[in-house]
This record gives C-alpha cells, sequence and structure tokens, in this order.
C-alpha cells in the first residue's frame, strides 16, 4: 500500500520491501530492506536498495523509521514510521513464534498497526513450530522405516531452508531443488550452516506438488505449509496475529492480505477500531 507517497510492499520512488518473497517485490528509485532481503531479492531481481539494519533509526521520505524482525523468513522486516500525527506499524508478512532460520520477531508499540491478515480467522490455528517438527521427524522416520523416500513439497524461498535445517539436526540429508539450495547459499551468508545437502537425499524436497487424480496422494509425500498437511507455517495463525495486536497496543487497525475483510470484523467485534485494506490502496492522510 501507500502512504504519504511512500510504498510498502508497493512500487513507489521510495518503498520498503519487508522480505524477499515475489509477492512483496517493489520497483522504485530507492528501496529500503534489510541486507538478507536484499541479497535474496537479487536472486531474481536488480535494485536500487538501501540496506537497513534492525532498530537502526533512519529516514524514509522525511519520516524517522526503524526495522523489526518479522521472523516470516531470513531478514523479514516490520517497519514503525514516526508520524507528526503518531505512530505507525506495518508487519509485512510475519510470525510470533520463532522460526529456526529467521531472525526473532519483535513488535514494538505504535499507535496505528498494518497488519497481515493471511491465516486471519480462528479456524487456522496453527501447532507450535516446535510441535511441527515432531509431527515432521515423525513422519520421516515412518515411511524411511516402510523403506520409501520421503517426498516434502515446499516454498522454495524460506520454508525449503528452514525444512533443510530441521533435516540437518536431525541428522538427515537432503536432495533439493537448485534454487533452493542458491538460497541456501545465501542463508550461509548469514551464518545459517547446511550440512546436509545432497545429490541423493535421505529426503527429497520439491517445490511444487504436481496435479493428482481425485485424492490419490502417496502416503509418502507431504505438504510442509499452513493450507498444506502439516502446518509449519512462517506466517502467523489467527492466535499469533492476535499476540502481536496486544503487544503493539494500537488504537486503531488496518488488515492486509488473505483473510483481511474476517479478521478486520472479528477485531471490530471485540471492541478494535479495524477497517480492512487492499494490498494496492492508499492510507488516508490522516494516518
Ligand atoms: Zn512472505
Amino acid at each position: 500500500m501507500l502512504m504519504r507517497g511512500i510504498g510498502f510492499d508497493s512500487s513507489a520512488k521510495v518503498a520498503f520491501q519487508s522480505h524477499a518473497h515475489t509477492d512483496h517485490f517493489v520497483s522504485g528509485e530507492v528501496i529500503y530492506s534489510t541486507k538478507a532481503t536484499k541479497f535474496l531479492s537479487h536472486l531474481r531481481k536488480e535494485g536500487f536498495y538501501r540496506e537497513i539494519d534492525f532498530r537502526k533509526t533512519f529516514y524514509i521520505g522525511d519520516y524517522k523509521a526503524k526495522l523489526y524482525p518479522a521472523g516470516h523468513m531470513l531478514g523479514s522486516a516490520g517497519i514503525k514510521l514516526w508520524l507528526d500525527t503518531g505512530t505507525i506499524f506495518y508487519t509485512g508478512d510475519t510470525k510470533w513464534f520463532k522460526l529456526r532460520t529467521a531472525e526473532k520477531s519483535c513488535f514494538p508499540r505504535a499507535d496505528i498497526l498494518i497488519i497481515e491478515a493471511t491465516f486471519g480467522v480462528p479456524s487456522f490455528t496453527f501447532p507450535s513450530p516446535k510441535e511441527a517438527e515432531k509431527k515432521l521427524i515423525a513422519f520421516i522416520e515412518d515411511i524411511l522405516e516402510r523403506g520409501r523416500k520421503p517426498v516434502l513439497y515446499v516454498n522454495q524461498m524460506g520454508k525449503a531452508q528452514e525444512v533443510m535445517k530441521i533435516l540437518d539436526l536431525h541428522g538427515y540429508t537432503v536432495k533439493a531443488s537448485r534454487d533452493m539450495i542458491k538460497v541456501a547459499k545465501i542463508y550461509e551468508k548469514f551464518g545459517i550452516k547446511f550440512h546436509n545437502i545432497s545429490k541423493d537425499g535421505d529426503v527429497v524436497l520439491r517445490a511444487h506438488r504436481p496435479p493428482r487424480v481425485g485424492n490419490a496422494f502417496s502416503p509418502w509425500e507431504l505438504t510442509v505449509s499452513g493450507f498444506g498437511q502439516l502446518k509449519l507455517s512462517n506466517h502467523a495463525d489467527f492466535w499469533e496475529l492476535m499476540r502481536i495486536i496486544e503487544k503493539v497496543k494500537p488504537e486503531r487497525i488496518f488488515t492486509v492480505y488473505g483473510y483481511s475483510r474476517e479478521f478486520a470484523r472479528i477485531l471490530e467485534g471485540i471492541g478494535y477500531i479495524a477497517d480492512s485494506i487492499a494490498p494496492d490502496s492508499y492510507l488516508t492522510p490522516y494516518c
């Protein structure tokens, strides 16, 4: 969205890019992001990036700002701005619980909160990352015991590296795609090491699940996603979103992405002033 001429995960002359997933890519004359987001984005696109460290004061347009870790993937950030009318915090894609390959998230106090709502309804209740990890390892052990090779379907940027790291820590090698390995090499530049990449891994990681006829999924295949079978998600579920709101203590909330309308309605029902906005919307000037 745009606010006072600044793009938040939207293209504008001056823009902030919260993380390196393609649906958040922006173009602009100056793009502010973390160093990791810049490196990861360069896999696919050149841009005029300004690297900003977490919690360091900088100016975006005319406004004082700081980035805070969003916990969604390596380098993902939320941004707080100090406006003449108060403070505003935009989460980008975010996660309350710590993942193994993302920085621990942090949510500052702000008067206005713009929060993602990818999973903004209570039916999206995920196990904690630790519980999801246990389920993943139990699945792998079971399939290997049955003499098959487990195949995991994962987003190749962020989720693939999280799963690779989990498998590394549990002693399993992985056969990953070239793109997943490319991204993993960038993670390594930022201190997240992988010792288990192998041409003939114990576990196969694939980016796309091929279409099947009916429900004929193989028992050795598993989709790892908030929308999939194993809900190891790098997004906040509904309850994590509520924790974030309680931490930020906003006077006013805007919800964006996914179940933004439903989430805003739920928030209104419990006493918050909340509205949903489209990702390409202009926020009103009083913000
Ligand atoms: Zn994302």
